[in-house]
């Protein structure tokens, strides 16, 4: 599947064209770090390539980082911290809301650009910018108010507490939807009056540098934000150990969490994670199916499946499960897959052929461990990294296809009787960041709500992020929470003050006459 070959309607042309003014002018010479307001090549002068998902062909050169680049740059975020942190919470804020402007600007650019290194569809990555440019106002506007504390009086005494900047963070992002997600980490740690260095992820390192040359058109004095390419191994790793880093906001796989909490036990990292998930969406036989399936259908297929709250398990109460699964699997099969830049394709090809061998491998798995595949399972076209959205059924949640996390477009379908069956069965994985119910009785939707492990839960809907609310899992799905005030608790340091009203007593202690015992006799 080509891109010329599948492009199907004008829009899809013009998206075709503008990418390939895009690669001709910005990708041509390749993808640089940005280190101190400087764009510069790594000291070692290595680079990467970077693959287009749809036919795995060339699309760009990228800077190796390494621990050189990591020192530059966190040496850089900490000269800059001694001045952003005083800069004021107003002027702060102006400087965000004109990031947010631009990306509102530039963004079809940004889109296309971010369809064609991840090969997510491009109707979902004209929302994702606009969500990027979303959570730059939303910090913005809490940008005055991030070092307010509390006044706490106690008996004699006034406490209050304020809030300041940890100093110089760490971010660490993946490759499923980097712009949307780097903008959810860069825009609280800047509004508190954090400096960043940024290492996103190697599979999709574009975007990074279209945001880094935003905030920088923005305004971002010099060294405020920076950017390192580079494999996580190597850069990733050496921005983890970095005494000069504060504090490490973490965006990946579990595993890659467990290595980054002992990268960083040395130099005693704060940590924030947002890992992975296998999240259940439970549909009892009174909810409102159509909607259900709506929800389902949306919350496995969209983004490709590439997606940590994707509902990948659907639990359904067994009186309805054969008629649900297979109004599913008639969904699925009407799924459009294909050319990611077309407004038309609903999926696209999943991001790296390493992904793809991954997701395929659960299909032959599916079928040694005795589940069915009612849909998909196979890979669409003979290049480039596209399969068909599938749904397992017939599984059972002790089967790896119902604990793993698969990250493509798969869902596995698993029968249960009764409400404590279905919570036993959500329970039962090592994961906890989201869950999703379809009921129409709301005592049980409380109850089963307040039972459910996991940090997120919607109830009669799909995930529809509202930003003051906290986000994150529990779990192996992650530590700490985004959102609203609670990325301030992480980017800051609260400290308390207490004045006494000099009214308390404070114990004197050498006052008294000092005991014989131990006192220096003259002469000795
Ligand atoms: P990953 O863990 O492989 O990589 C994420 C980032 O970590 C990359 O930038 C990578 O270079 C870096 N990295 C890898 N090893 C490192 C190390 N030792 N030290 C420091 N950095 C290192 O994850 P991925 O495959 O890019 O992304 C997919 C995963 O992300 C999925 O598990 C998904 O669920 C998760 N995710 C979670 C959320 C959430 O909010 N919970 C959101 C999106 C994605």
């Amino acid at each position: 599947m080509t891109k010329s070959a599948v492009a199907s309607s004008d829009a899809a042309q013009a998206n075709h064209d503008l990418a390939q003014q895009l690669r001709d002018s910005r990708l041509k010479n390749g993808l640089r770090h940005f280190i101190g307001g400087e764009w510069v090549d790594g000291q070692a002068g290595k680079t990467f390539d970077t693959h287009s998902p749809v036919d795995n062909t060339f699309l760009a050169k990228v800077a190796e980082g390494d621990a050189s680049d990591i020192d530059r740059a966190a040496g850089a975020a900490h000269e800059a911290f001694q001045t952003w942190r005083e800069v004021s919470g107003a002027e702060r804020r102006k400087i965000l809301h004109r990031v947010a402007d631009l990306i509102e600007k530039r963004s079809q650019e940004i889109a296309v650009l971010e369809s064609t290194d991840t090969g997510q569809a491009i109707r979902f990555m004209k929302s994702a910018a606009a969500r990027g440019a979303e959570n730059f106002r939303f910090y913005a506007d809490r940008a005055p108010a991030a070092q307010d504390g509390q006044s706490l009086p106690a008996p004699g005494f006034i406490n209050y507490s304020i809030r300041q900047p940890i100093g110089p963070v760490g971010v660490i992002t993946p490759w499923n939807t980097p712009f949307m997600l780097s903008t959810w980490k860069i825009a609280p740690a800047l509004a508190a009056g954090c400096t960043v260095v940024h290492k996103p992820a190697e599979w999709s390192p574009v975007s990074a540098t279209l945001l880094a040359e935003i905030m920088d058109e923005a305004g971002l004095p010099k060294g405020v934000h920076n950017l390192v390419h580079g494999f996580g191994e190597s850069a990733g790793k050496s921005l983890t150990e970095h005494p000069l880093i504060k504090a490490i906001a973490f965006v990946g796989e579990t595993t890659t969490g467990s290595h980054i909490m002992r990268q960083g036990a040395d130099t005693l990292k704060r940590v924030h994670f947002e890992l992975g998930g296998k999240n259940p969406v439970v549909v009892f036989d009174d909810a409102d199916l159509d909607k259900a399936l709506d929800a389902v259908v949306f919350m496995i297929y969209s983004l490709n499946g590439e997606r940590c709250t994707s509902s990948s398990r659907v639990l359904i109460q067994d009186g309805i499960y054969d008629e649900f699964t297979r109004k599913i699997a008639e969904r699925a099969a009407n799924i459009r897959v294909g050319d990611p830049l077309d407004p038309a394709t609903e999926i696209g090809p999943l991001v790296h052929p390493r992904h793809f061998e991954k997701v395929m491998s659960y299909f032959d798995k599916a079928k040694e461990e005795g589940a069915t595949i009612a849909e998909g399972g196979v890979r669409v076209g003979e290049s480039g990294n596209f399969v068909r959205p599938t749904l397992f059924t017939g599984a059972r949640n002790d089967m790896q296809i119902a604990q793993e996390e698969i990250f493509g477009p798969v869902l596995t379908a698993i029968p249960f009787k009764d409400e404590a069956d279905a919570l036993a069965l959500a329970n039962d994985v090592k994961y906890g960041l989201a869950g999703y119910l379809w009921t129409n009785d709301v005592t049980r939707a409380h109850r089963f709500a307040h039972g459910l492990e996991a940090g997120m839960i919607w109830v009669n809907s799909e995930n529809v992020r509202w930003l003051p609310t906290p986000f994150g899992g529990v779990k192996n799905s992650g530590i700490g929470r985004d959102g609203g005030d609670y990325s301030f608790e992480f980017y800051m340091e609260t400290k308390n003050i207490a004045i006494s009203l000099g009214t308390h007593k404070t114990a004197r202690l050498g006052v008294g006459q000092a005991p014989a015992v131990g006192k220096k006799e003259a002469g000795e």
